[in-house]
């Protein structure tokens, strides 16, 4: 589970910054359920040179992570099955029959429909059984319906759009169209000059 408090110095050669994504409803909004508040929170997490780098990339966290000069946050996978890299990604599949497919969305447990109208819906994925904690019920990626005939997915990282597109997979009665990715810049840190830069995330080699 992710660690709730960190009492410390925060030090980027000596554990990582994650990053998750929280959904709570919002007491003063009409409908309190849509679209209800979402929130991001950044953690620290101490983390052994020995240990296992909190990549997943398999090595340890000396051979890894820590010997890059950027300091590169990670978020938990969905169902906090440990956790990825930060890449900011998204996948348009167009086109597809949106109303039937609003159909399956609403229908599936793992979703959440915070938006639901003729011109856009959409869905946040909980996974089932959904997590809370103290800051709401985790998120792991979103799916919007858009015009009737695209679904558009972003996500934080591989894993987590894998297991978008494993779904909609799953769902399908045909095949769906081919995702056409995009990747947006991240927000890391250079250990050396101390600055916060924005760039394309590369793997740790
Ligand atoms: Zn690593």
């Amino acid at each position: 589970m992710l660690p709730s408090t960190h009492k410390g110095p925060i030090d980027p050669n000596s554990g990582f910054l994650c990053v998750s994504v929280h959904w709570r409803p919002d007491p003063g909004a009409p409908d309190p359920e849509m679209p209800g508040q979402k929130m991001s929170i950044a953690l620290y997490l101490p983390t052994e040179p020995d240990a296992a780098c909190l990549c997943g990339s398999g090595k340890t966290y000396s051979d890894c992570c820590r010997r890059q000069r950027h300091w590169h946050p990670i978020c938990p996978n969905p169902g906090l099955a440990g956790y990825s890299l930060m890449v900011l990604q998204s996948a348009a599949l167009t086109p597809i029959d949106g109303a039937a497919w609003r159909e399956r969305l609403l229908d599936d447990i793992r979703l959440q429909c915070v938006e639901d109208n003729p011109q856009r819906g959409f869905w946040l994925y909980w996974g089932d059984p959904a997590l809370d904690d103290q800051y709401g019920t985790l998120c792991f990626g979103d799916i919007e319906l858009k015009n009737g005939d695209t679904l558009y997915l972003t996500a934080m990282s591989d894993v987590r759009m894998q297991t978008l597109l494993d779904l909609l997979n799953e769902l399908a009665t045909t095949p769906l169209p081919a995702p056409k990715m995009s990747y947006d810049k991240v927000e890391m840190i250079d250990k050396v000059t101390g600055k916060h830069v924005k760039m394309r995330p590369s793997r740790p080699t």
